[in-house]
């Protein structure tokens, strides 16, 4: 039997498989989605920081728009590891896009002023 924690709602219903493959404890048709998504290919919403140049703080915290397969989670954080953008930044500005990833500001930052 396998026991997952179905992570699309704050109930956070814990879903049971059993070796037949029946699905039990789902407490909606959503839940028994993401059993069949984590299953077959799963996916998590990135959320990591970026060094920021010139603002009152050292990183802002971001996340991704679109869940991403969770097998290319580590590399997408290696990648953004070495990029740092400039402040001023506002909460929800788009701060990196590539082919594979769109991560937004989840907080403002300042820039840092000259005393
Ligand atoms: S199964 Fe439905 S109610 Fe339960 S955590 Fe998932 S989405 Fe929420």
């Amino acid at each position: 039997m396998k026991i997952l924690t179905c992570i699309v709602c704050p109930v956070g219903c814990k879903i049971k498989i059993d070796e037949n493959g029946n699905v039990l404890g789902a407490r909606c048709d959503r839940g028994l989605s993401f059993v069949k998504r984590e299953l077959l290919s799963p996916e998590r919403i990135l959320t990591t920081t970026i060094r920021v140049d010139g603002g009152i703080v050292k990183v802002v915290p971001v996340k991704s728009t679109k869940p991403i397969p969770k097998e290319r989670l580590r590399e997408i954080v290696r990648k953004i590891s070495n990029i740092s953008i400039k402040a001023p930044i506002r909460r929800g500005d788009m701060v990196y896009k590539d082919e594979e990833v769109s991560l937004i500001a989840t907080r403002s930052v300042e820039e840092a002023k000259d005393v």
